[in-house]
């Protein structure tokens, strides 16, 4: 990817981008377009990025889902151990 600031990548896409949806660099960097040093853009956020809008709902699902996750597992071997017992008994 040319290096670009995101006044002149969004002159080249066609002027409808979102300053969000773009990773800029940390330092300033040579604009291949406009000639100025500018923070360029790098990439375009991922998929991961607008998840991480959802957290305030995905951490607290993730809190509750995970102990009765636990508990579920626990008594599925419990109920396996009581039925190996028992099948033992009858031999
Ligand atoms: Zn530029």
């Amino acid at each position: 990817m040319a290096e670009l600031c995101f006044d002149c990548l969004n002159e080249t896409m066609g002027g409808k981008e979102d300053r969000r949806k773009y990773v800029y660099s940390d330092y300033l960097d040579l604009c291949e377009g406009c000639g100025q040093y500018k923070k360029v853009v790098l990439c375009k956020r991922g998929f991961l990025y607008y998840i991480r809008k959802f957290r305030i709902i995905i951490y607290p699902l993730m809190l509750i889902c995970f102990p009765l996750i636990l508990i579920y597992s626990l008594c599925v071997r419990l109920y396996c151990v009581i039925k190996f017992k028992k099948y033992k008994k009858h031999k």
